[in-house]
């Protein structure tokens, strides 16, 4: 396959005498988003991330075989990841102490660990504390996108207005029907494969060709229909007719390549920020780039009290500098753009800016997983190997918990992806008994029998889960840590009991040999899914953000990430921060230009 790559546009000179009209902090999904829709509308922009810009597709590899790498895609001896029992056992920091050289967070374990190395951060400089907590980051251009694992999900008024629905918590201030043009929007400019299902709490969107489920996936569809649930194949953030308008992509081709890693899609038929967002906004000559830059203090004018800008420090020589902006527009993520408004105090705003409700950092929430199901189909058992792991991703059951019934012992709901079929590796052969020519058979003819699937449920947002500064420790450069206060409460506990017995209860009504149940709860934080440190609400007492994403205090400060989303819903977060920052910016650019910030 000969694919023609074209280089990103020239790169703006960085300019830092100079007062740009906005400066975005992070370069992931949301400062991507907000590159582009900024750029767009005539915004000169400059944005700041932390990370370095690495050559992604020689790091990825999507389509090197094991044998082609000298350690089978294994990082290097010294290289560690952190395991469950780690997280566990120890308390964070979980590296400071560790004998290894490198220490990754536990996708680093996954298989292909040598394809995340740059990727994923080096825990012994960005040590963290307080109670445990698996936090996954990627500091680099384009952050988390360049190994996320796709799944592109809309969240519906179930989530908007979910107290409205159980009485639990705050309701959105914005209803599905506010943020559905731009769920649209990001549907078109960057792609999305799926099926339409017309479900209420699952919004369809503008769908490109859908993957093919697997025989077994159609029997379990099947079977769900009569339950009153639904299969439907993976909504993959992944073009798979391609996006004609953006030359720095190309159509899938179904090489699964982005399943049998940690991630990545080195022809980026999989959405990563770099080439779906900011290598067009370039294109318009009004963005700068600066990588290497971590901010760690938003300025402020002393007479307007107005944000004038971002201090950073420059992550190869360790000097720090000034970026002058009109508007401040943080997209760090959400627990990294907590610390930075925590970090900023000044006179104006001793509890850092934007704090005055004393809620940044709180209502933190994310998705509780673990549990989960294995099936064995009989009658694929000996069937012929098919190229069932071609395709971006399997399939997801969406929630079908307290919707119109309600669910004694917990409220809201959760949702399951799973997959099925043959894959580049048959993972059944670790528990397949026996050795030589018979075990070579079975695993043979077992390969493509098995069925799994592992659900992703809410955690709802409460007030006590928290983040603040730690009084001590710092990171390699100098800054304040994040320190943890969170745990799973009982609805989670609760949730979790449910996921693994309804996952049975479904592949035993689908005639589906049950194989193996999960019940063990993963370590907070596993799903890489956070939000919520910074909410959205009409309240200027109980949120920090309103409906646009603007700071109630500051009216040039803008935070579009997930710290924004008041509840966490089950859904994958990624479509939405993007759906929402575009929306934000939108407004935030038609009041620059009217001079109201
Ligand atoms: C393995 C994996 C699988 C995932 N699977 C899915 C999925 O299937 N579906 C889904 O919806 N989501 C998934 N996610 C989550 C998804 O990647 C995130 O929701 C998304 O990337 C969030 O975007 P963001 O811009 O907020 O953060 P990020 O993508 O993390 O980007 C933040 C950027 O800010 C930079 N930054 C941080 N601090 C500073 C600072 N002080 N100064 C300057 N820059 C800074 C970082 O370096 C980074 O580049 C997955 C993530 C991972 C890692
Ligand atoms: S399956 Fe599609 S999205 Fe995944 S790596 Fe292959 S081309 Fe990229």
């Amino acid at each position: 396959m000969t694919l023609i790559r074209f280089k990103a546009s020239q790169e703006q000179q960085v300019d830092l005498s100079q007062t740009y009209d906005a400066v975005v902090v992070g370069s992931g999904a949301a400062g991507g988003m907000a590159a582009h829709v900024l750029t767009s509308q005539g915004m000169k922009v400059l944005l700041l991330e932390a990370g370095k810009k690495i050559p992604i597709e020689q790091e990825l590899r999507s389509m090197e075989w094991p044998y082609d790498h000298p350690r089978r895609g294994e990082a290097p001896p010294g290289d560690h990841a952190i395991r469950f029992n780690e997280y566990n056992i120890r308390k964070p920091p979980y590296a400071t102490k560790s004998a290894f050289k490198h220490v990754f967070s536990y996708v680093g374990g996954w298989g292909g660990s040598d394809y995340v190395k740059n990727i994923l951060v080096d825990e012994k400089q960005h040590p963290y504390t307080g109670t445990k907590y698996a936090w996954v980051r990627a500091r680099l251009l384009g952050g988390k996108t360049n190994i996320w694992g796709r799944l592109a999900l809309r969240l519906s008024d179930y989530d908007f207005k979910g107290k409205t629905h159980d009485g639990f918590g705050e309701d959105w201030p914005i209803s599905y029907a506010d943020i559905e043009p731009y769920y649209d929007k990001v549907d078109l400019y960057l792609g999305i494969s799926g099926h339409k299902e017309n479900l209420r709490h699952l919004p369809d969107s503008l769908f490109q060709r859908p993957n093919k489920l697997t025989a077994s996936e159609v029997k379990l569809r099947k079977s769900l229909a009569t339950m009153n649930r639904t299969l439907t194949p993976y909504r993959a953030g992944v073009t798979t007719d391609g996006v004609k308008h953006n030359k720095y992509r190309s159509k899938c081709f179904g090489r699964g390549a982005c399943g049998r890693r940690p991630g990545g899609c080195d022809i980026h038929a999989a959405f990563d920020s770099p080439t779906g967002l900011i290598y067009p906004a370039m294109d318009t000559g009004n963005l700068t780039l600066r990588t290497n830059s971590i901010a760690h203090e938003v300025l402020v004018d002393p007479n307007t009290g107005k944000a004038r800008g971002i201090s950073f420090v420059d992550a190869v020589n360790h000097k720090t500098y000034v970026a002058k902006a009109k508007v401040v527009i943080v997209a760090a993520s959400t627990l990294e753009s907590a610390r930075l408004l925590l970090l900023s105090k000044s006179r104006q705003y001793p509890n850092g800016i934007g704090n005055s409700s004393g809620h940044v950092g709180h209502n933190f929430c994310e998705h509780v997983m673990g549990p989960g199901v294995t099936g064995l189909v009989k009658e694929m058992v000996g069937a012929p190997p098919t190229l069932d792991d071609g395709k971006p991703g399997g399939f997801y059951v969406p929630r079908f918990r307290n919707l119109e019934e309600k669910q004694p012992g917990f409220i809201r709901g959760y949702g399951f992806e799973g997959g099925s079929g043959f894959s580049i590796f048959p993972d059944s052969a670790w528990d397949t008994p026996g050795f030589g020519g018979q075990f070579k058979k079975s695993v043979r003819e077992h390969a493509g029998a098995f069925i799994s699937m592992g659900a992703f449920g809410e955690v709802l947002a409460r007030y006590e889960n928290y983040m603040d500064l730690d009084p001590e420790v710092k990171d390699a450069w100098g800054i304040p840590s994040l320190r943890f206060h969170y745990e799973f409460g009982d609805n989670e506990k609760k949730m979790c009991e449910d996921m693994s017995a309804a996952g049975k209860e479904m592949f035993e009504a689908a005639g589906i040999e049950v194989v193996g149940v999960d019940k063990n709860i993963l370590t907070e934080g596993w799903s890489i899914h956070e939000l919520g440190t910074a909410r959205m609400g009409t309240d200027p007492k109980t949120s920090v953000l309103n409906q646009f994403q603007q700071s109630h205090d500051v009216k040039n400060l803008f935070v579009v990430d997930g710290s924004s989303h008041v509840s966490a819903s089950c859904q994958n977060p990624t479509w939405t921060i993007m759906a929402l920052a575009w929306r934000s910016c939108e407004h935030l650019a038609d009041e620059f230009k009217r001079g109201n910030l």
